[in-house]
């Protein structure tokens, strides 16, 4: 299941840097998540980067695009071959 950033988000810009994915871009205005390069850091992490550095818990489960550890694997290993 890819991430998304909700309304509580202030563009501080912590998360950005932190995807192994480039994922997250500058939206207007808050930050966005591309779901099709978001594997919740599924092949990188143990758990979603942006999510620990997050300073106003804004970044939760995007329930329309759900996926299993599976399809995040072959995802990520997809972009990084
Ligand atoms: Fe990037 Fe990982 Fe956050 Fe997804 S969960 S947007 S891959 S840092």
């Amino acid at each position: 299941m890819a991430l998304l950033i909700n309304d509580d988000c202030t563009a501080c810009d912590a998360c950005k840097p932190m995807c192994p994915n480039e994922a997250i871009s500058e939206g207007s205005p808050i930050y966005v998540i591309d779901p099709a390069k978001c594997t919740e850091c599924v092949g990188a992490h143990d758990e979603p980067q942006c999510i620990d550095v997050c300073p106003a818990d804004c970044i939760v489960p995007d329930p329309n695009n759900a996926e299993t550890r599976e399809q995040l694997q072959a995802k990520y290993e997809r972009m990084h071959s």
